[in-house]
């Protein structure tokens, strides 16, 4: 199948037997109604840290779309991948940003390391990078996996030595502030060990406020409809040395089908990988749901299984995580566990991206 038509989109759904959809969105909650978007291509979609209100601010789905609209640079070989890479590098390059990149929030000792994974439709090839340390542009580094090694994925000191030999600058990558939240969190963290944390009015409250999760993911289908995208994080901040999330994994954290659409995820990764969140939410679109349907199908097999573990307080989940889909059509689409995140988009001929809210399962 080279495309996907509308009226192929809208067969498969009708093969979706009425009876399955029900059992499938019966538990735990009622969905929210499910918003249905034409599709504008080329479109790009994100994670809300994808595009900021502020004049003039650069943003990630601007960024990818400038790549995508110049065609010149959509004539290079993986002239999509690229787009999609430069629109993750305006928030790995961001200080302000402590999800992701140079100033992301560090592991438990204090060491930033730093996951991503990539993925191009065209060709069905991924590549990436786990625990990778001292390397500000971790999605750059997956994409070289991809171009210019025979595997998919590289971790630790052999992913650091790799992007070394590809010509990336080794950095600092633990800055000012995000050395204070950390140590913030060190002295408070337990009561049963040798810190001692400063009375709270001796600590700036941007210190103390800090959101310990984040992440950025973006997903582009161009003009002719090729499809590519990319996660980029420092992960759950204060997690054991080591640890990956879902953001490099592929079919948790990102994945594409040229012939169907892409997806990725940002939150509590774990969940995400033990239910192969972005693979099913592209699944979920090839047997004919909408983007956001797609999202939500997925969400709720995901709460239902969080619940055989134990993991909700009355009856709501304790954490969150939320997916974005884009259909080879342009559709697009996200949703989230729990109301109340936003993700970013721009398609079409739109001047600038914008901010649209994601659905939910769960009411906040
Ligand atoms: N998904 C990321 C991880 O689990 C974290 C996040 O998006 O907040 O590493």
């Amino acid at each position: 199948m080279s495309d996907l038509s509308r009226r192929s989109f809208l067969g498969g759904l009708a093969a979706v037997p009425a009876a399955g959809c029900a059992q499938l969105f019966a538990d735990p909650d009622p969905a929210p109604a499910t918003a249905t978007r034409a599709g504008r291509r080329p479109v790009v979609i994100a994670s809300g840290n994808g595009w900021w209100p502020e004049p003039g601010r650069a943003s990630a789905v601007e960024t990818a779309m400038k790549v995508i609209r110049d065609p010149a640079r959509m004539a290079k070989r993986y002239g999509l991948l690229e787009a999609v890479v430069e629109g993750l590098a305006v928030q790995e390059d961001d200080p302000t940003d402590h999800s992701v990149g140079l100033g992301g929030l560090p592991n438990e000792d204090g060491v930033v390391q730093l996951d991503a994974s990539v993925m191009y439709g065209p060709t069905h090839q991924a590549g990436a990078v786990g625990a990778l340390e001292n390397i500000q542009n971790p999605a750059r580094v997956a994409m070289s996996v991809l171009r210019y090694t025979d595997h998919s994925f590289l971790v630790g000191k052999g992913a650091y030595d790799f992007a070394r030999a590809m010509g990336l600058p080794h950095t600092e990558l633990l800055t000012e502030e995000a050395r204070q939240i950390w140590l913030y969190w060190r002295q408070k963290h337990s009561e049963n060990d040798d810190w001692i944390a400063p009375p709270d009015d001796e600590v700036p409250q941007a210190i103390r406020d800090q959101v310990t999760w984040g992440t950025i993911h973006v997903s582009a289908v161009a003009p002719d409809g090729s499809i590519a995208c990319g996660t980029t994080t420092s992960g759950l901040s204060w997690k054991i040395p080591g640890r990956l999330g879902d953001s490099p994994i592929v079919g948790a954290g990102m994945y594409c089908d040229n012939d169907v659409g892409t997806a990725g995820a940002t939150g509590r990764g774990e969940e995400s990988i033990v239910n192969c969140g972005a693979f099913s939410v592209v699944d979920n679109m090839r047997r004919g749901l909408e983007p956001q349907e797609a999202c939500l199908e997925l969400l709720k097999r995901l709460a239902t299984n969080a619940k055989k573990r134990g993991l909700f307080k009355d009856g709501k989940p304790t954490f969150n995580i939320s997916f974005y889909a884009a259909r080879k059509d342009g559709a697009y689409g996200s949703a989230c566990l729990v109301e109340g995140n936003e993700f970013a988009v721009i398609d079409g001929d739109s001047p600038t991206g914008r901010r649209e809210k994601c659905g939910w399962v769960y009411d906040k």
